[in-house]
């Protein structure tokens, strides 16, 4: 049996090195490393894929949730609702802006925002919503976007988890995550569905004169060079990852199709077992399990972490300590907020190896040692 990996970029490479290796090489071989005609083309592709007016590829997923409040003007002291129960990077940004993070409690079913918590926590001063579709499920945007719709609050959505999934309407309508709100930020970290071989980001929108001031801000807040109209910064994608993302984004379908398939694999070996929830799979929209997130009810986590480490499985809290236990937050007062299903969360998950390369051989392992334990 192959090692097995929390993510397994290896075996993935393997199987598209020629076609990487050669777009790498074009790329060295143009010397247009910064804004090359890789990054023009993968923009395209992208906002084809998502069915999106602009894409802006940037640095990374913080920098394009950072670019987002930004281009929206959000003012010292604004409020920005988010959930507590998310990466670091969602709600960092909205303090490194001065802004202040207003944490709402989870659906305990798809971990995502809880429609019901975000009306609540709507005050005048909220400008700026954050849903994040957590471990690949989408937050229920139906929801949460006639919510902010009937409040005039902007939506960002976090996407850097979910790339790819589809979110249906009642309407019938369907669209991709990422699209669906007023800005939509993704990250093409390596590990992410969709990952290049360094650090990378979008943000995209179907408003133009958003797009614009996006551009900008992501560019020294220019858009004829040295002539600066906004305060901005510096991030962009460069030209070797977009040929990397160039590779891998016509395979992004069939990459969710191997994660799911993995996904199909432990639920069946855990359905009904009792002390054992496995991830929800909301209607709505599909889930493209960025990770495989068990709820453990009456189970020493701990001892099982250790126990599958022992026989060389690796597993992973995701998150130990939700945003509003972080020291960070400590001084917006955000250890008060009452989230007792993201504290109740935080206590029961436990996330499984899940990548695009697990085999029935290692699936079978990883599940029969997970139940070996917990019986
Ligand atoms: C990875 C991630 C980010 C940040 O992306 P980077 O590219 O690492 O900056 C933001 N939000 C969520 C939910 C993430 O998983």
């Amino acid at each position: 049996m192959r090692p097995i990996q929390m993510v397994d970029l290896r075996q993935q490479y393997d199987q598209i090195k020629a076609e990487v290796d050669a777009a790498i090489h074009e790329v060295i071989d143009s010397v247009s490393f910064i804004n090359g005609k890789a990054v023009h083309d993968f923009a395209g592709a992208l906002s084809r894929y998502l069915g999106v007016k602009e894409v802006i590829p940037c640095a990374n997923g913080t920098d394009a949730l950072q670019i987002a409040m930004m281009a929206l003007d959000l003012q010292p002291g604004d409020e920005v609702i988010t959930p507590s129960f998310t990466y670091i990077a969602t709600t960092e940004v909205v303090a490194l802006l001065k802004l202040k993070p207003v944490f709402v409690d989870v659906d305990p079913k798809t971990f995502c925002m809880d429609p019901e918590a975000l009306k609540k926590a709507i005050t005048p001063n909220t400008k700026a919503i954050v849903p994040v579709h957590l471990y690949g499920q989408a937050a229920d945007m139906e929801a949460i976007m006639a919510i902010a719709n009937k409040a005039g609050i902007p939506v960002i959505e976090d996407n850097a988890q979910a790339i790819g999934s589809d979110f249906h309407f009642s309407d019938g309508s369907t669209k991709k995550t990422g699209a669906i709100g007023t800005i939509g930020c993704t990250s093409f970290f390596p590990s992410k569905n969709l990952g290049c071989y360094g650090d990378g980001g979008a943000i995209c929108t179907n408003d133009s004169v958003l797009a614009e001031k996006m551009r900008k801000i992501a560019n020294h807040g220019q858009s004829v060079r040295y002539y600066h109209d906004i305060v901005g910064c510096n991030s962009r994608l460069d030209s070797i990852q977009a040929a990397v993302l160039n590779i891998k984004l016509p395979r992004l379908d069939q990459y969710i199709a191997a994660r799911r398939a993995a996904a199909d694999a432990y639920d069946a070996a855990f359905a009904g077992h009792p002390k054992i929830t496995v991830p929800f799979r909301e209607k709505n929209n599909k889930h493209v399990f960025h990770q495989y997130t068990l709820q453990l009810e009456g189970v020493d986590r701990d001892g099982l972490n250790q126990f599958l480490a022992e026989h060389k499985i690796p597993s992973m809290i995701y998150y130990p300590v939700p945003a509003h236990r972080q020291k960070m937050f400590a001084a917006f007062g955000a250890d008060q907020a009452d989230l007792p299903v993201t504290d109740w969360l935080t206590g029961r998950v436990i996330s499984l190896p899940m990548h695009t390369e697990l085999d029935a051989e290692q699936l079978q392992f990883i599940t029969s040692k997970v139940l070996q334990y917990i019986n």
